[in-house]
């Protein structure tokens, strides 16, 4: 598990970051190893490097409001205008973790610090599933789940493990940070308070749940909700990255602070990662405020903004 509480050594973050990405490129090119289509094939894997943010392909189009404050009420914007209305109901929701940590007001994207250490996939069992069906994959990984007791504090106290859902042919998928008492209780990611707005949030761009895929970056429920420990985490990691390995979707969104940290492996705060795209393992990650932050700071701007994110998601899979 990287220790996501080393600094990085650098006085210049983006030259420290260059130096890094071409280091490993280099790597991974005489090793054979670049792309995802050679992750995971040829032994102990690479950090995912959290390089710079995607740059932006095609102009901002005009987004609708999610609470109906813009103008030009476009069927979308209708939708979401329901849709937001509805969610009002969720608003008195119970508190979990989970807040930003920096103003929202900046003009430039600093670059991500990557932190060095072991990555999501440097976890990642390098047995991939050949030959078997992306449903018997995925299957087998909720087998695995379900035995698994490697977690001295999550494991005994879980009610049901929650190895995450959806579709085996999803080119969305959604990564949060750990069950809940509800998940705990139904052995299905993201069904409490915070899954309901999940499920909202999907349905206002046009999506249902049944065609992405959900999944946490720990399968247990941390006691009390507390955030995964980073042993936690690293004992769940082969099990995450055998998920992504195995859908390859065409976008990640990142779920909160908890949930974009660890997958970038950066010390930078949601409010600063959120709202473009990082390269992450074939994929593009969208890193967005979770569901549960939203709950509490129920107010348009914080909507608004997840729901831009979760848009541009969107277009990303059919660009
Ligand atoms: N919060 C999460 O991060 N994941 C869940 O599955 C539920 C709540």
């Amino acid at each position: 598990m990287a220790d996501l509480h080393r600094t990085p050594d650098t006085s210049d973050p983006r030259r420290h970051l260059q130096r890094l990405a071409r280091n490993l490129r280099l790597r991974l090119e005489g090793e054979g190893r670049a792309g995802l289509a050679a992750v995971g094939r040829a032994g102990p894997l690479a950090p995912v490097v959290a390089v710079a943010p995607v740059a932006d392909t095609a102009p901002a189009a005009p987004v609708p409001e999610p609470d109906g404050a813009a103008a030009g009420p476009t069927p979308e914007a209708r939708a979401a205008e329901a849709v937001a209305q509805e969610l009002a109901d969720l608003a008195d929701a119970p508190l979990e973790p989970a807040a930003p940590d920096e103003p929202s007001d900046r003009q430039e994207p600093p670059p991500v610090v990557h932190v060095k250490g072991p990555g999501l996939f440097d976890m990642a069992s390098p047995d991939l599933e050949g030959g078997i069906s992306r449903e018997e994959a995925l299957e087998r990984i909720v087998r695995e789940v379900a035995e698994c007791t490697q977690c001295a504090e999550l494991a005994p106290a879980r009610t049901h493990t929650v190895p995450g859902q959806g579709s085996p042919q999803a080119r969305l998928m959604f990564i949060g940070e750990g069950p809940g008492a509800d998940e705990d209780a139904q052995g299905l990611a993201f069904v409490g308070r915070a899954g309901q707005l999940l499920t909202k949030m999907i349905e206002a761009i046009g999506m249902t749940r049944e065609e992405v895929f959900i999944a946490n970056i720990v399968k247990c429920r941390p006691p009390g909700n507390r955030r995964p420990m980073p042993d936690e985490c690293a004992n769940c990691a082969p099990f995450l990255a055998r998920q992504i390995e195995i859908l390859r979707p065409k976008v990640i969104v990142a779920l909160g602070g908890t949930a974009a940290q660890y997958l970038l492996q950066t010390h930078d705060g949601i409010t600063r990662l959120r709202g473009r795209f990082y390269p992450y393992a074939g994929s593009k990650l969208m890193p967005t405020f979770h569901p549960a932050f939203v709950l509490r700071n129920y107010t348009p701007d914080t909507r608004k903004k997840v729901y831009d994110d979760l848009l541009k998601a969107k277009a990303e899979l059919v660009s």
